[in-house]
């Protein structure tokens, strides 16, 4: 028996924890976090063990697979797969022009570094406008405030956790997440030393979440109306004179506009919108400017909702106002070995629109809440064709039922993924690559966002089968494939594949910032010294780094953006809009929020049986005060209806939601015919994205609202009045 350990970081999800994985034959037999990890330190979570499960998993698609007339499938070659494929495309585009294909990315992407550096250059081939991803329904707002403040989209401020003295999470629940758009595994753990070293914990959330149950306050906001909340702490600081920019100061310009901007807001005219007392408001102010330190953290519940980008201008003014931008024990930026800041572009906006409804691009992605729509639409300039790269937009972009039935009208589909899903069921041609087990692996990405600078290589753990392709593999053989561009192009193409991903970050570490350069005996930092550290190298915690790494043309900081002051108009009229009411806020209208939970992952880990044990989660969250006045009772099957569509869902009782507010999780919905997930379609939940709307969105992102969305509750369909139970028979 041969047995061996292996030293990996989970690509699941953000927070990039180390694993030490004990194999004996080729079987896994132990899995666990690696305590020497100096980011994760031991941590993990359950999702780490279904790294295996996805492995071994028999629904995961290991061939190439075309669709036959009669709807069933049929195995193909790899050859004639690509073949296939890059002529269909090239076909579609010669008769209807280049836009008329559309890409798709998924979340997935951003965690496999091997996609990351071979879909840009596919992409830029294809020529279309009509780009989307799963980044404008997620943190779109991010990026815009990043590129508008700071010069650059990914230069995103990240909490200093582990030495902040005050953290302010607002519509994040990184109990459940280990951190998003702040990788911080082992959060838990962060927040326990936070509160043991005398810090403060607020969050502020319709849902008394898992990290609101550790905080010391917990104040329930009405969903979408944080962009209010924010901007009465700031005028209270105005108001008040407290404000004070540190060691920013001498580089922020617009700060008189900001004040300006913030004077109208007063706590006592946001707190019958935002459901938050006025000396709530002005209390949270005063305790945030009088911490030592204080770190504002804004995710999902802020940037997908309508005041989206607003609301992250507004997170990110806060922390600079209060001194806390480029502050140990504040938020900092962060010093990656391969710096993605460096070498992806800064992200432009508007240089073209959609078709439809004339939504901006920003970064050359259009709003994914448009794609169904330009599918649908007959004219010049509608979308023909899809490629979609490891997505299942049906269950993660909003009206997917919606995008369901346009899917089912394209002239021709193909998806890179290894799920027959309830998106590629509608492929044409289904391009399956290797599992993560059985490639390398070095974040790219989350070292970006991660809270302290660390570097690790990942060696494949399984050798893939002999005529399997990674991801990059099929992209870049589909470049080759439509590639007509001159020689000095198709020679540099030609060299990156023959580099592949490892070489790229090889010459990526040596030009990043603690590399070595082009010296072989050098100090700095080569592919090798990364690879010898298999528990990851700790690069040292985030340091002040302003105003160097600023890419504002000025090299100053940008406080008051011009798009962000215009759009101010909406908050205002929304406010004055409620005032003018007489009730002030409909007290009958149930808003739909949704959760993260951590078993799943967005929409594609519900295949995995010991992922699926328990419970049934996909349930709707209600306070007790909205259940009783609906006649409505713990485990009763309710129907939830909105404009788009209708679902039904077990009914779960709690006063761990604000009254008025209701929440059902998102990733569910996994009973479309043709799909083929066989654990999935026993236990599918609904789909949260059957309620959300594509016409609900944040105009001046662009990103998706699923924050706020209305919807009604009754009773449904008596025959199935019990919560169910699922069994598992997993192993
Ligand atoms: S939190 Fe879980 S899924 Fe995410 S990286 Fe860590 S072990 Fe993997």
């Amino acid at each position: 028996m041969s047995s061996r350990t292996h030293y990996r970081a989970c690509n699941l999800c953000e927070a990039i924890c180390g694993l030490v994985i004990r194999v004996e034959d080729d079987e896994i037999v132990d899995l666990r976090g690696d305590p020497d990890d100096p980011l994760s330190q031991g941590h993990l979570c359950p999702k780490a063990v279904a790294l295996q499960d996805i492995h071994r998993d028999p629904d995961r698609l290991r061939h190439p697979l075309r669709r036959r007339a009669d709807g069933g499938w049929e195995r193909l070659g790899w050859d004639e797969a690509l073949d296939t494929v890059a002529e269909r495309l090239r076909a579609t585009q010669r008769r209807y022009g280049r836009d008329s294909l559309a890409v798709y990315l998924g979340n997935p992407n951003v965690h496999n570094y091997g996609s990351l550096l071979f879909g840009p250059p596919l992409l830029r081939l294809l020529k279309t406008k009509n780009r989307f991803s799963a980044t404008s329904v997620d943190q779109l707002p991010h990026h815009l405030a990043a590129q508008q403040m700071f010069g650059h989209m990914l230069l995103l401020p990240v909490p200093d956790i582990d030495r902040t003295g005050f953290l302010l999470v607002l519509g994040a629940n990184p109990l459940a997440s280990n951190g998003s758009m702040m990788t911080a595994p082992g959060f838990e753990r962060r927040l326990k030393e936070l509160l043991a070293r005398g810090g403060r914990l607020v969050v502020v959330d319709p849902r008394r979440t898992e990290t609101a149950r550790l905080a010391d306050t917990h104040l329930f906001v009405r969903p979408g109306t944080d962009a209010f909340l924010l901007m009465a702490l700031l005028q209270v600081i105005f108001a008040e004179q407290l404000e004070d920019l540190g060691t920013v100061a001498s580089y922020c310009d617009s700060l008189a506009e900001v004040r300006a901007a913030v004077a109208p807001f007063a706590p006592e005219r946001v707190s019958s919108i935002t459901g938050i007392a006025a000396e709530e408001i002005r209390r949270l102010a005063h305790d945030f400017v009088a911490a030592p330190t204080a770190a504002c953290y804004g995710r999902l519940g802020v940037s997908t909702q309508e005041f989206g980008g607003l609301c992250l201008w507004l997170v990110n003014l806060l922390n600079a106002v209060s001194g806390n931008l480029d502050r140990q024990g504040g938020v900092l930026f962060t010093r990656p070995a391969v710096d993605a800041v460096a070498h992806f572009g800064r992200g432009r906006r508007g240089r073209w629109k959609s078709r439809v409804r004339g939504l901006e691009e920003f970064a050359s992605e259009l709003p994914v809440a448009t794609l169904a729509e330009e599918i649908l639409t007959e004219g010049e300039g509608q979308i023909r064709a899809l490629l979609t790269v490891a997505g299942n937009p049906v269950l993660s972009t909003p009206n997917g039922a919606q995008l369901d039935k346009a899917l089912g009208k394209l002239d021709f589909m193909v998806a890179i993924d290894y799920y027959l899903n309830e998106t590629t069921r509608h492929a044409d041609i289904i391009l399956p690559p290797t599992s993560a087990l059985e490639r390398d692996h070095y974040d790219l990405v989350f070292n970006l966002l991660a809270v302290h600078n660390v570097a690790k290589y990942s060696p494949p753990l399984f050798e893939p089968a002999p005529d399997a392709r990674h991801d990059w593999q099929i992209l870049a053989q589909l470049h080759r494939r439509l590639d007509s561009s001159p020689l000095p192009a198709r020679f540099r193409h030609w060299l990156s594949a023959r580099l592949g991903p490892r070489g790229l970050l090889s010459l990526g570490l040596r030009t990043g910032p603690y590399g070595s350069g082009w010296r072989p005996f050098g100090q700095g930092l080569t592919l090798k010294k990364v690879e010898n550290a298999v528990h990851g190298l700790d690069l040292g915690p985030l340091q002040p780094c302003l105003p160097d790494r600023l890419h504002t043309p000025s090299k100053r900081i940008e406080l008051a953006p011009a798009i962000f002051l215009a759009n101010l108009a909406r908050l205002q009229s929304r406010l004055e809009a409620v005032a003018a009411s007489s009730s002030s806020i409909d007290s009958t209208a149930l808003l739909l929020v949704g959760r993260r939970q951590v078993r799943s992952n967005n929409s594609w880990m519900h295949n995995y049986p010991r992922l699926m044990r328990g419970k049934d989660r996909c349930t709707l969250l209600m306070h007790p005060d909205d259940a009783r006045q609906r006649g409505l009772h713990e485990g009763q099957r309710v129907s939830v209806t909105s404009r788009t569509g209708q679902v039904e869902v077990p009914l779960e009782v709690s006063d761990q939601m604000m009254p008025g507010v209701v929440s059902l999780p998102h990733g569910w919905g996994h009973d479309r015919s043709g799909a083929r997930l066989l654990v999935a379609q026993q236990h599918p939940g609904a789909s949260l994205n059957d309620l959300t709307d594509d016409q609900f969105i944040d105009p001046l992102s662009g990103n998706a609202a699923f924050s706020g969305v209305p919807v009604e509750v009754r009773p449904g369909d008596a025959a199935t009045d019990k919560m169910p139970a699922i069994e598992s028979g997993g192993s």
